[in-house]
């Protein structure tokens, strides 16, 4: 087996179960460790047969120092998604996480967590979408963290990052409560009906009730984006149709994807802060 290390990478990073860790932040160490046969470029001494080290970096970076989930487990295990699709080389990738810094009383030199992620058990989870949540009736933001909770506890979905939380106005049928919206950047190994299957699902489990076209709902769950597909038939339309019309979509959209195109004026919609799911 070769090895790839990247050690001890140094960031402030937000993640942690108390509401001071997520407010305050504070020093992640991060080590990956790639592994497989042969790394190609030991035999050619080309560049495209190893990984990029300062682009790996950055978007590991970029996920650590935005994240505001709970568990280093899941920082670890995410960071592990982002090492494989990055490089087909690795075949293999094992990252630690440490806290040097967490908030534990007593005299210890890190509080760390190992998890090694293979390949050909995650190459499942190959597709990349990008889900819109939205919910108006109850408490809004429960039932955004609920319909997240459903998405990852199918099996099928696995959540890489959330966009901010942000409250708009309705759109079409005016008297009902303001909207709260966000949107999800996940990894699926479900066809594109089949992940609307789960959606619809998570839909009615969650009690939404379909009286008035765009009226209140518990629940709505939209497939912006599927891999680069487009697709238009009978159940399904990828990308959503109304994507690019919707600021309430496109500004959290825009948190977790890079997008130059325009954003259609609505002063309606604000920004809350960051979807913890
Ligand atoms: P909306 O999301 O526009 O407020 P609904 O959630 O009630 O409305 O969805 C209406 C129908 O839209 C669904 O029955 C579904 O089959 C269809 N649909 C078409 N394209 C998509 C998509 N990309 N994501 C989710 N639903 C879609
Ligand atoms: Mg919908």
């Amino acid at each position: 087996m070769d090895h790839l290390r990247m050690v001890d990478m140094e960031f402030y990073g937000y993640t942690g179960c108390l509401p001071e860790e997520k407010e305050n932040g504070q020093t992640f160490v991060v080590t990956v460790d790639m592994a497989c046969n042969r790394i190609p470029g030991a035999m050619t001494d080309n560049l495209e047969g190893t990984i990029n080290y300062a682009e790996l970096y950055e978007r590991i970076k970029n996920y650590v120092t935005t994240s505001k989930g709970n568990l280093i487990e899941n920082l670890a295990y995410n960071i592990g998604g982002i090492v494989l699709d990055y490089s087909d080389i690795p075949d293999s990738v094992k990252v630690t996480v440490s806290k040097p810094q967490a908030p534990v009383v007593g005299m210890f030199k890190t509080m760390e967590t190992t998890i090694e992620l293979n390949r050909v058990q995650e190459s499942g989870f190959k597709h990349s979408v990008v889900l819109a949540l939205g919910s108006n009736m109850g408490d809004k933001e429960q039932y955004l963290k609920e319909a997240s909770k459903r998405l990852m506890m199918s099996g099928h979905v696995q959540i890489i990052k959330a966009g901010g939380l942000y409250e708009t106005e309705p759109v079409g049928y005016d008297d009902q409560p303001y909207f709260y919206n966000t949107v999800l950047d996940v990894k699926t190994d479900l066809e594109p009906e089949e992940l609307l299957n789960l959606t619809q699902k998570i839909e009615l489990d969650l009690h939404r009730v379909r009286t008035i076209k765009n009226g209140p709902r518990t629940i709505d769950i939209d497939i912006l984006l599927y891999d680069d597909i487009t697709m238009d038939s009978d159940r399904l339309i990828i990308p959503h149709p109304r994507m690019y019309e919707r600021a309430f979509v496109l500004c959290p959209f825009k948190d977790i994807r890079e997008y130059d195109g325009p954003v259609p004026e609505d002063k309606s919609v604000k920004f809350i802060g960051q979807f913890e799911f």
